[in-house]
């Protein structure tokens, strides 16, 4: 049996309220993380706790930085989600947002759909493809409320993969580190040029750690302009800049 008096002491932190359910989930997919990790590269982090704190908390610090995660039937898209972070524990957590998890690499995507499968998840969909490919496409620009990314990209970059997918009014949270007051200068014109506009920042760290947390929050003001993002690979390879 798995001690889950650290992780409960979290959610509070946080004034998280799990029911025996959502705790089942979790474990679930703590398991089904480490099976398949076992056999394919999805995270360096296995031992129990590490991945309580460092992807199951780390993913649910959102609520740090917007309420509306808690109760409202938004739609949420996460870009490169990799394992299924931040998303898939926003979706257990919080079973009324919709959800659109993206990733390039197909095995992942696979991953995931063996992960919403066993915990019985409604209301979630995958992409499998390049995060420049599909914001092109009509269904899925500009149709979010809101845009989450962790570890995925420098700021400049992300904000032309995720920005084009946040409708007029919603909002693209990254989840970033210390180095964000460097990626911020830099991403400020890009930022600005995709329709968004730096909103505020929440820092914090993780209870019981001394993992720092910065979400940068960035309101989507204005539509992006149709020629972005660039072709898959360019927004990574030349970031925009003045
Ligand atoms: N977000 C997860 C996390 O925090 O654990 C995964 C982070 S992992 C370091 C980065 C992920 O982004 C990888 O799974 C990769 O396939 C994906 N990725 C990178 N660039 C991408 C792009 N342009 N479009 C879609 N996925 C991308």
């Amino acid at each position: 049996m798995y001690n889950l008096e650290q992780f409960k002491k979290d959610l509070a932190f946080f004034e998280i309220d799990l029911s025996e359910k959502q705790i089942d989930q979790f474990m679930i997919y703590y398991e089904l993380l480490v099976e398949w990790n076992s056999f394919m590269n999805l995270t360096a982090i296995t031992e129990f706790d590490e991945v309580m704190k460092k992807h199951f908390i780390d993913s649910l610090s959102l609520v740090k930085a917007y309420e509306r995660i808690r109760n409202d039937e938004i739609e949420v898209i996460d870009i490169g989600t990799g394992a299924g972070f931040p998303g898939i524990p926003l979706k257990i957590a919080f079973p009324q947002i919709k959800i659109t998890l993206l990733d390039s690499l197909q095995k992942r995507i696979k991953f995931l759909g063996e992960v919403t499968e066993r915990l019985e998840l409604r209301n979630i969909e995958f992409i499998h493809g390049r995060a420049e490919d599909f914001a092109k496409q009509n269904g899925k620009r500009e149709k979010f409320d809101l845009c989450v990314s962790r570890a995925v990209a420098n700021l400049s970059t992300l904000s032309e993969l995720c920005l084009p997918y946040v409708k007029v009014g919603g909002d693209f949270i990254s989840y970033k580190s210390e180095k964000i007051a460097e990626e911020a200068a830099v991403a400020e014109y890009a930022i600005k040029l995709l329709g968004g506009r730096i909103k505020e920042q929440k820092d914090f760290i993780l209870p019981d750690s001394d993992i720092y947390r910065n979400l940068f929050i960035i309101e989507k003001v204005r539509n992006t302009p149709v020629r972005f993002p660039r072709k898959a690979g360019t927004p990574a390879k030349e970031p925009l800049s003045k």
